[in-house]
Order: structure tokens, then sequence, then C-alpha cells
């Protein structure tokens, strides 16, 4: 704009002034309803969305089996996003590798490069399990995963003795969560036997996390399960080689992943119990139909009510009582929450993240009395709609409104025009919090601007005190920071 009042030959400092109003005024603008109204008519193109692409979730369910190397087919950039997503989230290294497709693969197929990658990852990191994955170039390209191992294994560039599961992740349709549960169906499909007619059951239940980036929360239901003694498996186990001793030995393939002789034989344990709805969709079709399993899908255990459900689940598959020790953690949790109520009740709390977590936050935030005002999904759909309407229906929150499809800078206009006493959701919320001035509390994926986050559990009745502790001191910390002398107090 400065060149034409320049050409009308109006003075600089002139310039400057008219410049730093105009942007004054725009920025102003940006925060009023108007502007909110265009921006959620806005059709062409996404800003800032909560989302990862499929591959991405294909790279995390890998890390969870011993052994695994990620294969990813496709440009090498694309694979350097994963790991260093990834790796800043658990701030712990992430071994995948690529097919490194550049210009020659876009015109002659993939093929070439991944029987190079298949001989030179195998002789380097000497893999149980390849998990191969696709990214877009090779999803546009067309190439046909099934006949590229078929012919790798043919002429002998992938040796018979390493499994490879293949699953395709066009990351122009879904997000992280199809990715994760398209690799873990891939890997089950490609190696769980079907029972033998007649055979019996292990007493073994099998858990998947689903795409679980907060480790704390695996650690939790194994140590829930554990209490109950109760026989578990859980597939895709990355909670401790994402989480690993630093003893000074790198380990490309730290211990404590599922095994994949376990894999082998989980459709014959007694049943599966999925934490996840959105992120294990196919997994769970392919145990229960293919597999016969007896596999269910209970909400995230965030919350009184959802950890209720997940431990009468246990409870009646295992035919195992509902132990004294988890009934005394109920009580305490219950006991914290009384302690706390005040602090949220009647709050108003804009959450965003993926359609599970959110399902159980606004769960939890209902249970205290707290009112989830915006609840926004970017990788949501109708049917996680209606679960929250659902919610807010039984509550009756009237106040409540859920979004899918929408990005974080549809929920900055929320925020600028009708604010949230607090946001919660991962770090990218972090612009909006500050622009409206609201705090932020940090969960969900991904987490790369505070530490240790990802190891406290969000799930059982630890995590209904974690979460608690995390909201009330937030505020009172708000409440000291800004009292004046006479209502700086001790007591809050
Ligand atoms: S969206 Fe496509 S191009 Fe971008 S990182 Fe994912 S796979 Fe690669």
């Amino acid at each position: 704009m400065g060149h034409i009042f320049r050409d009308a030959g109006i003075k600089k400092e002139v310039i400057d002034i008219m410049e730093k109003e105009e942007v004054k005024k725009i920025k102003e603008w940006m925060n009023t309803e108007e502007y909110k109204e265009k921006n959620f008519n806005r059709q062409a193109i996404v800003i800032n969305p909560e989302r990862a692409c499929q591959p991405l979730g294909a790279v995390l369910c890998a890390v969870g089996f011993e052994n695994t190397m990620s294969f990813v087919h496709g440009s090498h950039g694309c694979v350097a996003y994963y790991r260093n997503n990834l790796s800043r989230h658990f701030r712990e290294p992430l071994a995948a590798v690529s097919t490194s497709l550049t210009e020659d693969g876009a015109v002659f197929g993939g093929q070439a490069n991944a029987f190079e990658g298949f001989k030179n990852a195998a002789d380097l990191y000497k893999p149980k399990m390849f998990a191969i994955s696709t990214t877009c170039m090779s999803e546009i390209i067309g190439d046909d995963l099934g006949s590229i191992v078929a012919n790798a294994r043919e002429k002998g560039r992938l040796a018979e003795d390493i499994l490879a599961p293949y699953a395709n992740t066009p990351s122009f349709v879904g997000s992280q969560l199809e990715g994760y549960d398209n690799m873990l169906n891939a890997i089950i499909e490609g190696i769980a036997k079907k029972p033998e007619a007649g055979m019996e059951k292990t007493d073994v239940i099998n858990i998947i996390p689903g795409f679980d980036t907060t480790l704390g929360n695996i650690n939790e239901i194994k140590r829930i399960l554990k209490i109950f003694g109760a026989k578990f498996l859980v597939l895709a186990d990355y909670s401790n080689t994402l989480d690993y001793p630093l003893n000074g030995e790198y380990k490309m393939y730290p211990e404590g992943a599922t095994k994949l002789e376990d894999v082998k034989t989980c459709a014959n344990n007694k049943a599966t119990i999925a934490l996840q709805r959105y992120s294990t969709k196919k997994t769970v079709a392919t145990l229960s139909e293919k597999l016969g399993q007896d596999a269910r899908v209970v909400k995230s255990p965030i919350g009184i009510n959802y950890t209720d459900d997940f431990l009468m689940t246990v409870s009646e598959i295992s035919r195992l009582e509902i132990p004294k020790e988890l009934e005394d953690e109920r009580g305490k949790a219950i006991d914290c929450m009384t302690d706390a109520q005040q602090y949220i009740h009647g709050k108003k709390f804009a959450v965003f993240g993926d359609p599970d977590l959110l399902v159980g936050l606004v769960s939890y935030l209902l249970e205290m009395g707290g009112i989830p005002k915006y609840v926004l999904c970017s990788n949501g759909n109708e049917e996680f709609k209606k679960e929250i309407e659902d919610l807010f229906e039984n509550y009756s929150a009237s106040e409540g409104e859920v979004y899918i499809d929408k990005d974080l800078w549809h929920l900055r206009s929320l925020l600028m025009t009708d604010k949230a006493d607090m946001l919660i959701g991962p770090s990218h919320g972090k612009f909006a919090a500050r622009d409206a001035g609201i705090p932020h509390i940090r969960v969900g994926y991904p987490i790369f601007d505070r530490v240790n986050i990802h190891r406290y559990p969000l799930y059982g009745y630890t995590g209904v005190i974690n979460l608690t502790t995390w909201i009330v001191n937030k505020f009172l910390d708000i409440l000291d920071d800004t009292s004046d002398d006479a209502h700086f107090e001790l007591l809050r």
C-alpha cells in the first residue's frame, strides 16, 4: 500500500502512520462478529487444522511392535515430517525409512526404489518386520503395494523371514487416526491366525489404545489391569519404546513393544477392548468379523463415568470382581473433585483435538459442573458430533456448541467474539489463547511446548486427579498473579 501513497508524493512519516492505523483497524476488525461470519463461510482454504496426515498415524502404530521398522513408500520429506513431529512430542528419537521417491518415481513408478529400500534397510537395521505405508505421492502415482511386496519376495529383494504387512495411507483423506487404524489392521490381518473351530480361548484380554500419544494412559491401563489380576496384551504398545531409559546406549528397537508371536495368537484371546472409537474402526471390524473375536469399543476412560464403564467391561469379560484398591481410588478421585468443584463449576471451556479425547474431556468437564462452550474437532464426523450433542443433552448443557471439520482460525474467531475462561487442547492452540487472553492447558497431540505432559495419565481415576489439578491450579495461579494486595489471600 505504501508505494501508492509514495507515488502520490506523500511523506514517509505520514505513510507509516497511515499504514499502522490501517493494520490496527484490520486487526480489530478480525475480532468482530462480522469477520467471524466471513471466516465461518470460508470454503476454499483451511488455516491451521488440528490434524496430521495418515502415514504419521501408521508410523506411530509401527513403533508399538517388536523390532519393526516403519517403511514409508513415498518422499523422504514426508517421513522427515513424521519423525520430527513425533520426536518433538515424545522428545525421543524415532526411526522410519522411506523409499525416497523423486521425479523418476513419479514417472516410472516406485517399485525400483522400494526394492532398493528393502535391501538397504534390511542390511542396515535388521528388522523382523517392515510396516509399510504410503504417502500422497505413491498414492497419486497409483503404486500397487501388494504387487511390489510380492515382486520383491520373488526377486529375492525382500527376505522371506521379514514380515511385511502393508497399508494404503493416502493423506488426502482422513487423518492420522485412519492411518493408525489402517496400519494396525494390516498388521493384524497379515499376522494373526484365525482360531481353529472349537479351539479354547485364552484368559487374555487384548487392549487397543488407538492413536494415543499420552503414554501415561497406556501405563495407567496396564496398572489397572494388573490390580485386577487380569491377563492382557496391548496391541501396538509403544509406551516403552517411546519412553526408554537414558543409559548411554542407543537401541533401534527398545524392549517393551508388542511381540510378533503374541500378535499371531491374539485372535484366540478372550476378547478385545478398544479404548478409542475413531482410530480403530477397521481393526475392530477385522477382529470381530474376520477373526471371530468378541471385540468391543469403550469410550476413552476419562472422568468418573467412562472409567467406571471401562472397569465394568473388564470385570464382565474377565469375570473378576472390581478390586477394593480400585474402589478406593475412585473414592479418592471423587474426593478430589468435590474439593475442587467450586473452581470449575460454571466456568466456560473451549476444547479441541482428536474426537475420542474430546468425548472424554467433555464428559469430565460436565461431571465437574464446567461448561464446554466450544468443542472443535478438525477430524470429527457427524457420529462424533452426535456423541457430543448427546452429552450436552444428558447434562442439560444448553450453552455447548460443537464444530466438526473446522480449524484453529475458526476457533480463534469464536474466542475473540465470545470468550471462554480456558482453552484445553494441544500446543497449536496457544496462539488463539494468547490473542484471547485466556489460559491454555495442554492435552492431546501434539505437545511441543511443555515437558512431560505425555507421561501423566488422563485415563482412570488418576487421570481425574491430574486433570483437576492442572485446571484448578491454573485458575488459582492466575488469581494470585492478578490480585491486588487486598485480595492476595493465603487461602484459596
Ligand atoms: S500430507 Fe502428503 S505430502 Fe504432506 S506430509 Fe503427508 S503424505 Fe507427505
